[in-house]
């Protein structure tokens, strides 16, 4: 885990470094609030900050506040160094933020179990954002998580006017599998179906379960040919799949496809996309199935 430490005096900053290096912790040092504060705008920033109370420039508890009024992903856990102790202190310390504080000068175990809360706290935010995000059969994102990261990649994309396509799936008959089979051996397709999806997705893009059977797969960077081309992939994909049931019999399916992409210029949101991509899938099923349609 990757911990921040800002603090401008040397020693204290030298041993905080090599406590915490000594831990295992992937530590980022910089001496003041200022410092701290751009290294927690890179991507991949620490969120367990070790900071002293007073610094030049940027002090913690400024830090602390500026954290705060920040929208991020993941919760910051702050750890305030001080050599302030009167109740006053302490209470500036929480109004400004901080979850915790150690007094200087430090006591290395102290600071050891403190930084594990810490850590414990964000270890439980991860697991909680993790479960609330997934869909638990199948493992890719609900509904909810998959629209808040597609609204972040539409915005993205036209800010920096890049393709991006959305695809829409939907299992063709898939009432019969539950009806023929079972609703365990409908689970079981369902997980299958969405590992093949999953295996065409390239680390950016990202697969999502729209409804029951209806599966979407953002594309970011994707334009209209790259859309059919990997929808026309997945069908084909779909198409030979397999899956073999704990009784030995083996299950096959189809499934549509529809595919639409971002039109540059035009006042597209996550609502005209998922309704044109809608149209499209429902076009694909229209016309007979097992087939990929554009909107
Ligand atoms: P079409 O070809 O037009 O898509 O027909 P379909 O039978 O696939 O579609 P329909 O909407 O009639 O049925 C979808 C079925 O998906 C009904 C529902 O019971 C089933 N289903 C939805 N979620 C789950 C699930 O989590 N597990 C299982 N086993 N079945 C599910
Ligand atoms: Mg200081
Ligand atoms: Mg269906
Ligand atoms: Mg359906």
């Amino acid at each position: 885990m990757k911990i921040l430490i800002a603090e401008d005096d040397p020693v204290s900053r030298r041993l905080l470094e090599a406590f915490l290096s000594k831990w295992g912790y992937d530590v980022a040092v910089t001496r003041d609030g200022r410092e701290a504060w751009a290294v927690l705008g890179e991507a991949d920033a620490p969120s367990l900050v070790v900071s002293d109370w007073m610094m030049p420039k940027v002090d913690g508890l400024e830090l602390c506040r500026k954290i705060r009024e920040m929208q991020r992903s993941h919760y910051t856990y702050f750890i305030i160094l001080t050599a302030k102790e009167r109740k006053e202190d302490v209470i500036q310390g929480l109004e400004a933020g901080a979850d915790d504080f150690l007094i200087k000068p430090f006591h290395q175990e102290e600071l050891k179990y403190r930084v594990q809360i810490g850590e414990r706290i964000i270890k439980l935010e991860q697991r909680i954002m993790v479960l609330a995000s997934t869909d638990p059969l199948t493992g890719v994102l609900n509904r909810r998580a998959f629209i808040e990261r597609m609204e972040a990649e539409i915005n993205r994309s036209i800010r920096e006017s890049t393709p991006l396509s959305l695809i829409l799936t939907d299992i063709d008959f898939f009432k019969s599998i539950n009806d023929r089979f079972g609703h365990q051996a409908g689970d079981l397709v369902l997980q299958k179906f969405t590992e093949q999806l999953s295996k065409f997705s390239r680390p950016y893009d990202f697969v999502g379960r729209y409804g029951g059977e209806e599966f979407v797969v953002c594309l970011p960077g994707g334009d209209e040919i790259h859309g059919h081309s990997v929808a026309e992939r997945m069908r084909k994909k779909i198409e030979e799949m397999k899956t073999t049931l704990p009784n030995a019999s083996h299950v096959k399916i189809t499934a549509s496809f529809g595919v639409a992409s971002l039109r540059i210029g035009y006042k597209e949101t996550v609502d005209s996309l998922i309704k044109r991509v809608d149209e499209a899938m429902y076009k694909a099923k229209h016309e007979g199935k097992n087939r990929v349609c554009g909107r």
